[in-house]
């Protein structure tokens, strides 16, 4: 840009150096014109004069015949030449006594006049000069005009036999050039030989000698040429030229102001240099605005780059930061090793791959053995770099392409992928149980020894979903326990592992209700038209004290086995109001929540009766709490079921059908019993999005169940696409882990306070 505006503004100043060399060419050019002219002029006024005063000479040849006898033709003669020639006034002839001979009109000849003929007369030719002598000029205004020119009448002995006097009219020789166009300075003056001006014509008229103030010129001998000075008019320059006639004792000299020669060309000079001052302007203007506007647009460009640099910045910043918040949704903070969630995920997308391989894959379950110990004894803090150093170890067994995931506790989740042998999983399971077993030395000043117990199941041997082979490694895992801790086993369908635990588990569960060991988690439902939590479902959760966290699916069975199934549902009918009640007292704005009932209480037709107690007992109205039966529970007697249902729905509890979909589904027979909304099994959610089937299938229950003017929810939803599906079906409510896993009671309060449970 500085190189453009540089450029611009030397081109200005070269076109400025040109103009002005041009203009004072010019200007040297005119005055150089003017000078020729004025010189021409001069030279043409002086040509004239000559010629005038010649006519004068000859006429002083002409009167010398009559000083030769012939003194009439000579009269005669003078007479002619005079009438002729209307520059001459008069002509006079004097002998050499001064006796006027001849006049051509009748004057009286003044006393300074016949000096000047006596002193004419007297002149030796030496003395003479080379034309006539001038005369004295009259005195009177009228007469000024006359200049007398006295020209001697030639003699043969030098001295002159006679004078003849002419009377030379200036006024009519000056005339003749008064109106050449000189300017209105111009000036033409007559000049004697010694410098004193006779006569000059200016444009306003002619002035004599005498009659205005005249500098003579400094003309130093020189015969003709030109000069400058102030010699008219104080501060004001005059060009001079100038012409000393050949034969007479004259000089023309023609003056004009330089300035006016020059006028034309300083109108044109400066009003070229106001054009090119105006046009300057312009360009520098416009150069100004151009440079402003770059600059500008300059600015406005690095800005807008920086704009764009932040922008790209602050992009990879929610990158990062979505990078970062994503790792940590799915990693355990502890170990970083992914999460349960994530560890499904991974697995999964393992297996679906692993389907269409010949390799072999295998899901271990390690257990840390006698860790709750560890942790209680040492502190948390050890306990968690317990199980840092064992994360560390477990990795350092597994190649890239495995999974390992912290499965909560002390649990690990491990995949060992694309295996070409399962004894190669023994192989690296051993492994394991050996590095794991190595004591851990100074963990907070502490070394430890802890040892793993491993299960593994094999795909697609021992299972071919994530879940089976879940059960699987666990189950084999706790055999792994059972036969001595540290050690690592196989799944296999003939051990009989599950039933030895199921059986120590139904032994164990009467004093489970009386130890207070069952706990109630509570999954929230979602409704999905404003993602509001609408209700809770309590599930039941065993503290076992040697096994852990004992889900519903392995002791229910066992209860309703072992006749515990009434007291475990009364236990947890009552709960569900006391948690009711406690938010109630907290000002919780509470919602409905749902607990399960099995077949056997369903046979119960005391049932409707106590519940009715427990609500009364909390003070909680009936309206907030709901009852979830299966299909199944209504096989076996009927009848003693729809009569409890309807006890149920007296007392105003909502009823709902679970596992929907499942069981033996006559919607026509469902009709007749109170149920207000039916829970769409989670199997066939789980593939809504791949199995067109059950997408038709979830979309006719959705209808149907509108038709009956029952509420729909669907159960089991883990993924986002799963609930756009169910939300374009129509689907009323929905709950899964994708919204929230089935969560202690404390956290449950804190969804409750939230109450919003959107898409993420
Ligand atoms: P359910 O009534 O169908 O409960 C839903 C089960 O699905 C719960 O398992 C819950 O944890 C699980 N679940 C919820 N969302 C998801 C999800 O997104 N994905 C997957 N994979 N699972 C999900 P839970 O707690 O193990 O309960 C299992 C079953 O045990 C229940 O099935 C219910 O039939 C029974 N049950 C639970 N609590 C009680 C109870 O207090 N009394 C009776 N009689 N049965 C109970
Ligand atoms: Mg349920
Ligand atoms: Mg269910």
């Amino acid at each position: 840009m500085a190189t453009g505006v540089a450029l611009i503004l030397t081109l200005l100043v070269l076109a400025w150096g040109v103009t002005l060399q041009r203009l004072e060419a010019e200007k040297t050019l005119v005055n150089q014109n003017a000078r020729i002219q004025q010189e021409n002029l001069a030279t043409i006024i002086s040509e004239n004069l000559a010629q005038v005063l010649d006519r004068g000479r000859l006429m002083s040849i002409a009167a010398n015949e009559w000083f030769e006898g012939d003194r009439m033709a000579a009269t005669n003669r003078l007479s002619a030449m005079r009438t002729a020639d209307r520059a001459y006034l008069r002509v006079a002839l004097y002998d050499s006594a001064m006796r006027r001979v001849y006049t051509s009109s009748p004057a009286t000849d003044t006393p300074e006049l016949r000096e000047s003929l006596r002193l004419a007369l007297s002149a030796t030719p030496a003395e003479k000069p080379g034309g006539p002598s001038v005369g004295p000029r009259p005195e009177s205004h009228e007469q000024a005009w006359q200049l007398p020119l006295l020209f001697p009448v030639s003699s043969h002995n030098g001295r002159p036999d006679g004078i003849l006097l002419v009377i030379l009219d200036l006024g009519y020789f000056l005339s003749l050039y008064q109106h050449i166009d000189i300017g209105r300075s111009g000036i033409i003056q007559v000049m004697k030989s010694d410098g004193e001006v006779v006569a000059q014509a200016r444009q306003e008229g002619l002035v004599l000698s005498g009659q205005k103030s005249l500098t003579p010129l400094p003309l130093n001998g020189a015969s003709r040429g030109s000069l400058n000075g102030a010699f008219f008019e104080p501060g004001r320059a005059y060009r001079t030229s100038f012409r000393q006639l050949e034969h007479h004792p004259f000089i023309i000299t023609v003056s004009r102001d330089i300035e006016e020669t020059l006028a034309e060309h300083i109108g044109s000079h400066s009003r070229f240099l106001s054009i090119l001052a105006v046009l300057t302007a312009i360009i520098a203007l416009a150069t100004f605005w151009f440079a402003r506007s770059l600059h500008r647009q300059g600015r406005l460009l690095s800005a807008l780059a920086t704009a764009d640099d932040e922008k790209r910045e602050l992009i990879l910043q929610l990158e990062e930061e979505k990078q970062r918040a994503f790792k940590l949704a799915a990693h355990d903070h502890l170990t970083g090793l992914p999460n349960r969630r994530m560890f499904h995920e991974l697995v999964v997308s393992h297996l679906s791959r692993a389907k269409r391989s010949r390799k072999h894959y295998a899901l271990m379950y390690v257990d840390l053995d006698r860790f709750k110990g560890i942790n209680d004894s040492l502190g948390h803090h050890v306990g968690d770099l317990l199980l840092q150093t064992v994360s560390d170890r477990l990795r350092s067994c597994l190649r890239e392409s495995d999974v390992i995931a912290r499965l909560g506790g002390d649990e690990f989740g491990l995949l060992l992928t694309g295996l070409e042998s399962v004894d190669d999983t023994a192989s690296i399971a051993a492994k394991i149980v050996d590095q794991v077993s190595r004591l851990c030395s100074n963990l907070d000043g502490n070394d430890i020894q802890v040892t793993p117990s491993i299960g593994i199941a094999l795909f697609p041997r021992d299972g071919h979903d994530f879940d089976t082979l879940c059960r699987h490694a666990d189950a084999a895992m706790y055999q792994s326990k059972r036969s001595g801790r540290g050690k690592y086993t196989f799944y296999d369908p003939g051990l009989n592992t599950a039933s030895d635990r199921l059986l120590n588990l139904e032994q164990r569960l009467p004093k489970a209700i009386a130890d207070n060991e069952l706990t109630l988690h509570f999954q929230p439902k979602v409704r999905l038209s404003d993602y509001r939590i609408v209700g809770f479902e309590a599930l039941v959760r065993w503290e076992h004290p040697e096994f852990g966290l004992i889900y519903p699916n392995d002791f229910i069975p066992l209860a309703e086995h072992a006749g515990f199934i009434i007291e475990l549902g009364d236990w947890v009918a009552h709960a569900c109001c006391q948690q009711l009640a406690e938010w109630q007292a907290e000002g919780l704005e509470i919602v409905p929540i749902a607990c399960n009932v099995s077949a056997k209480q369903l046979q119960d037709k005391e049932l409707p009766r106590r519940i009715a107690g427990f609500l009364g007992a909390c003070g909680v109205n009936a309206r907030h709490l709901e009852v979830e039966i299966t299909e199944n529970s209504l096989i076996e007697s009927i009848e003693i079921a729809t009569q409890v249902l309807g006890d149920l729905e007296a007392l105003g509890i909502r009823i709902a059908l679970d596992d929907f979909g499942n069981g033996f589904s006559n919607l026509a027979y469902i009709r007749t019993l109170p149920i207000h909304c039916l829970k769409i099994d989670r199997a066939f959610i789980s593939d809504i999005r791949n199995s067109h089937d059950d997408a038709v299938i979830v979309a006719s229950i959705i209808t149907l169940a509108h038709n009956l003017h029952m509420k729909v929810i669907a159960e089991g939803i883990e993924m986002i696409d799963q609930l756009v599906h169910l939300k374009t079906a129509g689907c009323d409510e929905a709950q899964g882990y994708y919204f929230s896993r089935p969560v202690p009671a404390d956290a449950a309060r804190k969804l409750l306070i939230c109450s919003l449970l959107g898409p993420v």
